[in-house]
């Protein structure tokens, strides 16, 4: 009797140590790397909002000032603005501030600095060690657009988490002609990877939108109410070709191109 005493006490014991070792689950840590403060959430409000009510850490990059064009007047106040906007929409969302990262690039030149800002992307990605990565779409919607997915889809090459980084759809050379037509979205860049869309509640929509409404500089951004969001896996891209061939897309040719053979060139990474 005292033995079986003994016996159930010491199991009692062990099974007891064994459940403290997993009692604190990892917490999972989402990167999302979007071009212009509104990208993030335009691109994957609904996302976010849907990551944050599951607990998640979810850090956001936004690599370009949107400012426009350089010597524009009042450049500054609009930079501070949208900065303001982008922090307003993603505190909607649960962000806390330490999650937000602006990195202030000029505005319709970032394809101008792209190794400093694989450089940049390296560093938060390495300190952040992200579960998942979200970067925009290889999809020529804008230069900027494909600079900052350039620079990303590198610096999770270089660190090899690709197999972790998924791309995101906004609007591309493919849906220009419909964008008020939310059917229009999807990929510009075919691969035989499909998109998955975000399935959101009626609440998710409403805080979505009200996100979005943050932005009031850009006119509450009212045509993407109902814009649904796309991901897939990061398709292996040839990123010495423009991302959708019927498009004109004259900045690609004339100088992300170079930009982008001048940094395989200098990481003899290709
Ligand atoms: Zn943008």
């Amino acid at each position: 009797m005292v033995h079986k005493m003994v016996y159930i006490f010491i199991t009692l014991l062990l099974v007891n140590c064994v459940s403290n070792v997993d009692v604190k689950p990892h917490t999972p840590v989402v990167l999302i790397i979007a071009a212009h403060p509104d990208d993030e959430t335009i691109g994957m409000g609904l996302s976010i909002i849907q990551k944050k009510k599951l607990g998640q850490e979810v850090n956001v990059v936004v690599a370009v000032d949107g400012g426009k064009e350089e010597g524009t007047p009042n450049r500054e106040t609009r930079v501070n603005r949208r900065m303001e906007e982008s922090k307003s929409a993603l505190r909607l969302a649960g962000l806390k501030d330490q999650e937000m990262i602006y990195l202030k690039y000029p505005d319709t030149n970032v394809s101008h600095s792209i190794e400093e800002l694989y450089n940049d992307l390296l560093k938060i990605m390495k300190e952040k060690n992200p579960d998942e990565v979200y970067i925009q779409a290889w999809e020529a919607g804008n230069i900027d657009h494909d600079a900052v997915h350039f620079a990303a889809a590198q610096a999770a090459k270089s660190l090899k988490i690709l197999e972790r980084t998924y791309e995101f759809t906004e609007y591309n050379a493919l849906h220009q002609p419909k964008l008020r037509n939310p059917q229009g979205i999807g990929f510009a860049a075919l691969t035989d990877l499909p998109g998955i869309k975000v399935n959101a509640s009626e609440e998710d929509i409403n805080l979505k939108n009200k996100m979005l409404a943050q932005y009031s500089s850009e006119g509450a951004l009212s045509i993407f109410r109902d814009w649904p969001e796309l991901y897939r896996q990061l398709p292996a891209h040839d990123y010495l070709k423009k991302p959708y061939e019927k498009q004109a897309y004259p900045r690609f040719d004339n100088e992300l191109k170079p930009e982008i053979e001048k940094f395989f060139e200098k990481k003899n990474l290709n």
